[in-house]
C-alpha cells in the first residue's frame, strides 16, 4: 500500500490522501487550507496528476475536506466521487457557497486567483457525485476494470459522529485493509450521537489528531460545560450585552442551536430570537429535514420551529443594535475575514458589556485564535481587513468539541490493533503526543507521520 499526504503544510491544513492499493488508486478527501490564500491552500495534486485515479471518496463536507473537490476532478476526469447520502445532500451547497466566498475575497481582498472554480463547474460535476448509506460495501475500481472482471477493492462508510454525513472510510483490498477516521467524535454531542466505529479492525489505520494537545481536566463533563455556558450567556443578557458564538455553518452551528433550544425550553435561558447567517439557515433546514436519517438524539427537535431564528445578511449585521441583549451564532468558527463573525467581533470586542464565547477549535493563527489569545486591554493584530483591535469584552472558551478526545482516540487505536498507524490532521504538538502515547502503549505498532508530499509504503 502506498500513501501520500497531499496537505500543502504540516499542520491541520487541507486534508487529502492518495492511496494506492493492489493496482487501484483512490483519493480520500480534497480539502482547502483555511489559512493559506489562493492556490497555496490547495492539496499538492501535481504529485499525483499522472496517476489514473479510480475514485474519490469524501469523509465529510467541511471545507478542509472537500473545498478543492472541483479542482481535484479537473485532474481526474473519469473518477466518480463517493460519499454518504447525507453528504450528498450537502455537497453542492457547500461548494457553491465556496464560490461565493472566493468571489467576495477577490472583490474585497484583491486576491486575483479567486474564485478557483465557478458555479457552472460545480453544476457540471454534480452527475459524478454518488451518495451511499452507512455500512454498505461499495466497489470502487474504475468502470473498465470492473467490466473486465478484475477484483475491485471495496469501500465502506462508517458513521463518524462529527457533523451531518461525516464518515470514517474503510478500504478493503484482497490482502489488506485501511481505515481512515476522517474527523471523528466518539462522544455524543447535543444532536449527533457518537461515532459507530465499534467493530472496526484494520491493518493500516490513518487517524486525525486534532485534540492531541488538549488534555481533559479530570473533573470535566460536557453537561457541566453546557451549564457554565448557559450561566455565562444569562449574565450577559441581563446586563443588556450581546453574545457572539462563532461557529462553522455546518454541524457546529446546529449543535449550538439545539443546545440553546433545549436551554430555553428548560427555562434556563429566556426565550428570544437567535441570529444566524444565510448559510447556517440552509444547513439547519437540512438537519431538520434529514433528522430521521441521522443517528441522533432529540429526533423530534426541529430547530427551525423550536427557535425564533432570525436570518440576517451582511448589511444587517453591520447596523443591528447590539445593546439589547441579543444572541448571535455566526460563521465562521475561526472568524476568518469576510465573514459575519469576523465583522461582528470588530463591533463587539471593544465594549465590556458584550461577550464572545468560543465553542470549537480555532487555529492560533486565525483571527479567532488571535482574539482568543489576546489579553484584555492590550492591542493586537486581529486580521488584515480588521487591523489592530483591543479586547475589552468578556471572552471565554467552552469545550463542546466535535472531535475525538485524545484518550478516546488512543482506545480506538487499541481496538483497531493495526500493524501501522499513520498520524495526520493535527498541529505538531498534537501529532507528537499521539506518536509518543501510541508507542508507549503499543511498542510493536509502527507509528508514522507522513510528511506533506512524501510517499510512504506500508
Ligand atoms: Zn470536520
Ligand atoms: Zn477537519
Amino acid at each position: 500500500m502506498r500513501i501520500i499526504n497531499l496537505n500543502p503544510s504540516a499542520d491541520i491544513g487541507a486534508s487529502s490522501w492518495y492511496v494506492q492499493m493492489e493496482g487501484h488508486r483512490l483519493l480520500m478527501d480534497t480539502g482547502t487550507h483555511p489559512k493559506l490564500e489562493g492556490r497555496q491552500g490547495l492539496p499538492n495534486y501535481s504529485l499525483i496528476q499522472k496517476e489514473d485515479i479510480d475514485a474519490v471518496a469524501v469523509s465529510h463536507c467541511h471545507h478542509d475536506h472537500i473545498g478543492s473537490l472541483p479542482i481535484a476532478l479537473r485532474h481526474f476526469p473519469k473518477a466518480h466521487v463517493l460519499m454518504t447520502e447525507l453528504s450528498y445532500f450537502l455537497v453542492e451547497r457547500v461548494l457553491h457557497n465556496s464560490v461565493n466566498v472566493m468571489t467576495r475575497q477577490r472583490e474585497e481582498g484583491g486576491i486575483e486567483e479567486y474564485p478557483l472554480y465557478s458555479h457552472d463547474e460545480v453544476d457540471d460535476l454534480a452527475s459524478r457525485f454518488q451518495g451511499f448509506k452507512y455500512n454498505r460495501e461499495i466497489e470502487w475500481a474504475s468502470f473498465p476494470k470492473l467490466r473486465s472482471g478484475q477484483f475491485s477493492p471495496s469501500l465502506e462508510f462508517y458513521d463518524a459522529g462529527h457533523a451531518l454525513g461525516s464518515a470514517g472510510i474503510m478500504v478493503r483490498g484482497k490482502k489488506e485493509t485501511l481505515f481512515y477516521t476522517g474527523d471523528v467524535c466518539f462522544h455524543d454531542q447535543t444532536i449527533l450521537r457518537g461515532a459507530r466505529f465499534d467493530d472496526v479492525k484494520a491493518d493500516v489505520l490513518l487517524i486525525e489528531t486534532t485534540r492531541g494537545n488538549h488534555p481533559l481536566p479530570p473533573d470535566f463533563t460536557r453537561d457541566g460545560e453546557i451549564d457554565r455556558l448557559s450561566a455565562a450567556i444569562l449574565k450577559v443578557l441581563k446586563r443588556k450585552g450581546s453574545v457572539l458564538i462563532p461557529a462553522f455553518a455546518l454541524g457546529r452551528s446546529q449543535e449550538i442551536l439545539a443546545l440553546l433550544a433545549l436551554l430555553m425550553k428548560a427555562g434556563k435561558l429566556p426565550k428570544q430570537p437567535v441570529y444566524i447567517g444565510g448559510l447556517s439557515r440552509v444547513f439547519t433546514e437540512i438537519y431538520d429535514l434529514e433528522a430521521h436519517r441521522a443517528n441522533r438524539q432529540h429526533t423530534s427537535l426541529k430547530l427551525n420551529e423550536a427557535l425564533q431564528l432570525q436570518v440576517l445578511d451582511k448589511k444587517q449585521f453591520e447596523s443591528i443594535k447590539l445593546n439589547a441583549g441579543r444572541i448571535f451564532v455566526l460563521t465562521a468558527g475561526m472568524m476568518s475575514e469576510n465573514t459575519a463573525a469576523h465583522d461582528l467581533a470588530l463591533r463587539m470586542a471593544g465594549e465590556e458589556r458584550h461577550a464572545i464565547f468560543f465553542v470549537g477549535y480555532c487555529d492560533p493563527d486565525s483571527p479567532g485564535g488571535r482574539l482568543k489569545n489576546a489579553k484584555p486591554g492590550e492591542p493586537f493584530e486581529f486580521s488584515k481587513a480588521g487591523g489592530r483591535l483591543t479586547r475589552r469584552c468578556e471572552m471565554d472558551s467552552f469545550d463542546l468539541t466535535a472531535h475525538a478526545n485524545r484518550e478516546d482516540m488512543l482506545n480506538f487505536v487499541t481496538q483497531v490493533a493495526p500493524r501501522v498507524v499513520l498520524l495526520g490532521h493535527g498541529e505538531e504538538a498534537s501529532v507528537k503526543w499521539f506518536a509518543e502515547s501510541i508507542r508507549a502503549r503499543h511498542p510493536k505498532m509502527k507509528v508514522l507521520v507522513p510528511q506533506p508530499g512524501v510517499a510512504v509504503e506500508v
